[in-house]
């Protein structure tokens, strides 16, 4: 039987964060950089494999990789490979910042990677890297084309910014009048630690909706896959460009996700307001019934909604520690 809440919700997504370090400082989840907060004890291959060979069996069958940044692990290909060989599942994404694609597409591809998020929150590169401290624009868009190149479904995230947000928009379209890539908008969300940021650079996923429509782009029809994202689509464009809106009211009624950090704290909720320790289940394939009995027991206190619309942010620092 599949994993289930109280409110009739399915679960078949699981956001995996496999590192908290990161070698870029984005203005919006590592201002300051990457600070070490304890041993690196990360959840090792053998933790990962116990952990989806379980979720697996209970209905999961998309694993997103994340981070921090996921391509700093060492072992980050054998994961991908030996989480694609588990029955059931089908799909293994990656979210990258890209620094490192173009160089390792192929070897990702090869072990069995199916879609990659690379998230590029300005076409200018100076703007790049004001935002994201690493000058390296030119790197991360030859990883997109080369990941294209390879087979690889490749979607571009951008943080939806007020600065030059209309130079942005037209950048983003340029960029998808002849590439198959799905440019997603996420509107920046508040967290404990980007409150200043939040304020000055917060802008509505409506006012984007507002610009596409005014330029001819329509909504396209929402699938079973769509998750939380609604995409548009413009007859002169070969791709899309999407936004991801959380202050929207329906946005958590189809939540499918779930989340495990990368010490093994399971979170309920982006905003949660803890993480569920399920790290001593994972020593063994033993402990598979006893942890399907926690899971199942635990998942009766995810709440119907993230609540940010009231201010709640939950157990929420950044980003970077259970993976966006
Ligand atoms: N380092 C990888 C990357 O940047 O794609 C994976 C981890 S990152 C935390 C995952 C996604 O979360 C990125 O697309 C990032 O832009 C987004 N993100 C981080 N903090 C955010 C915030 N406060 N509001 C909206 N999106 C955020
Ligand atoms: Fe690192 Fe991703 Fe956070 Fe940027 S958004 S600081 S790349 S974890």
């Amino acid at each position: 039987m599949s994993l289930q809440d109280s409110f009739g919700r399915k679960f078949s997504y699981l956001r995996l964060s496999v590192t908290d370090a990161c070698n870029f400082r984005c203005q919006y989840c590592l201002p300051n950089g990457f600070k070490p907060n304890g041993p690196s004890n990360f959840l090792s291959l053998d933790e990962i494999t116990n952990l989806v060979q379980t979720f697996a069996r209970l209905g999961t069958r998309k694993i997103r990789l994340t981070g921090g940044e996921p391509t700093l692990r060492r072992d980050l290909v054998s994961i991908i490979r030996a989480i694609r060989s588990i029955d059931g599942i089908e799909h293994v994404a990656l979210s990258t910042n890209g620094f490192s694609l173009a160089a390792r597409a192929a070897e990702f591809a090869d072990a069995g990677l199916s879609s990659v998020n690379v998230s590029a929150d300005s076409l200018d590169p100076a703007r790049f890297a004001e935002r994201t401290g690493q000058d390296v624009l030119p790197s991360v868009l030859l990883g997109v084309d080369t990941a294209l190149s390879l087979g690889l479904k490749v979607k571009l995230n951008a943080v939806l910014m007020r600065e030059k947000f209309a130079e942005e928009l037209l950048a983003f379209q340029d960029f998808v009048k002849t590439r198959p890539v799905s440019v997603r908008f996420i509107e920046l969300m508040p967290t404990h630690d980007n409150s200043s940021f939040f304020e000055s650079q917060h802008m509505r996923a409506s006012e984007l909706r507002a610009s596409l429509i005014a330029n001819g782009w329509s909504m396209r029809e929402r699938t079973k896959d769509s998750g939380p994202a609604f995409e548009y689509a413009h007859p002169s464009f070969e791709g899309r460009i999407g936004m991801i809106a959380p202050y929207a009211p329906s946005f958590c009624d189809n939540c499918n996700r779930l989340r495990v950090t990368s010490r093994g704290g399971l979170r309920l909720c982006l905003f949660g307001d803890e993480d569920y320790p399920i790290r001593s289940f994972l020593q063994s394939s033993d402990d598979s019934a006893r942890f399907e009995e926690h899971l199942r027991s635990v998942l009766m206190s995810k709440k119907a909604s993230h609540y940010l619309q009231s201010g709640h942010l939950g157990n929420n620092r950044s980003f970077s520690v259970m993976g966006g």
